[in-house]
């Protein structure tokens, strides 16, 4: 039904969907009413949508929620999203026009996204700065896997370290290729994001992070020293860098660094903080 629908509409407003632009539309009804049914939503819930589409997801949230605030940046796509919210008689959906990585976000308390895979990781960065109770969220398969994997496993990554420290995540369930037109490259999986802020997670534990992922399996020493760069513009000689490192607990230091979980590199980051700080 949720197929017939979308051709229908796509080839009513001729329009062409394009990939490139993340443009995969759901035409699974099952799956529709899950992503729904797992975002709980009651009269006063104020849903976030980044990707709106033709709106296949905001007419039932708009319908369950007291109001969605639905992002979109393609014109076309906008003029049927415009069209189908005004003959369904819905009013509660404030369209945002533009890209969703720039734009401020009014207020939300749950996003609900089958999210353009293009702007996976700046979008799920950008939402942790915002405080809400909980995110349904599709993602490709592989990234979705990444925000949940563990220390040790093959694709624990930066993303999953963060994602641990700022959230607590769990993959809801797995979405064929072909729940989706066009369909993508490879399948998707959605996501269950609750976040919680950790003052601990700043500036400069991002930094490190970044600098001991760059060389993942390395240990975490020589990870730091090839990548101090990351961590510090200072001009720094290569032994008093070395000194640096040295002053972090050993063990973390002689661990590779896909095997560290996310409490070692915090340890890590405010070791080699408080050793710069003596030293500058
Ligand atoms: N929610 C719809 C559409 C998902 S496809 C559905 O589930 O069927 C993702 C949508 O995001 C596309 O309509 C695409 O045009 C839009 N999009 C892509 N990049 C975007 C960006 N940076 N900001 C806002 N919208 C974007």
């Amino acid at each position: 039904m949720l197929a017939r629908e979308t051709f229908n509409l796509l080839k009513k407003h001729q329009i062409r969907l394009d990939r490139r632009k993340g443009q995969n539309y759901l035409i699974h009804d099952q799956i529709l009413s899950r992503i729904v049914e797992n975002a709980q939503l009651n009269n006063s819930d104020v849903v976030l949508e980044i990707g709106a589409g033709i709106g296949t997801l905001t007419i039932p949230l708009a319908e369950n929620a007291s109001k969605v605030v639905a992002v979109e940046q393609d014109k076309r796509v906008l003029q049927v999203l415009r069209e189908r919210l005004h003959q369904e008689g819905i009013s509660n959906v404030e369209i945002l026009e533009g890209d969703a990585t720039r734009l401020d976000f009014p207020y939300f308390n749950k996003v609900v996204s089958n999210l353009p895979y293009q702007i996976s990781s700046p979008i799920t960065f950008k939402l942790l700065q915002y405080d809400f109770d909980f995110a349904i969220l599709m993602y490709q398969l592989e990234f979705a896997q990444r925000m949940v994997a563990k220390p040790g496993e093959s694709n624990y990554s930066r993303l999953s370290v963060m994602m641990s420290l700022c959230s607590q995540t769990e993959l809801l369930f797995k979405v064929p290729r072909k729940a989706f037109v066009p369909p993508p490259r490879i399948s998707s999986a959605v996501i269950k994001l609750t976040p919680h802020k950790n003052p601990e997670v700043d500036d400069f534990f991002v930094k490190t992070c970044r600098a001991l992922f760059q060389h993942k399996k390395k240990k975490s020493r020589k990870a730091l020293l090839q990548s101090f760069h990351e961590i510090s513009y200072r001009d720094l000689e290569r032994d008093s860098i070395r000194n640096l490192i040295s002053q972090i607990d050993n063990k973390l230091i002689e661990e590779r660094v896909f095997k560290l979980n996310p409490a070692e590199i915090l340890m890590i980051s405010t070791q080699l903080e408080d050793a710069m700080e003596k030293l500058l």
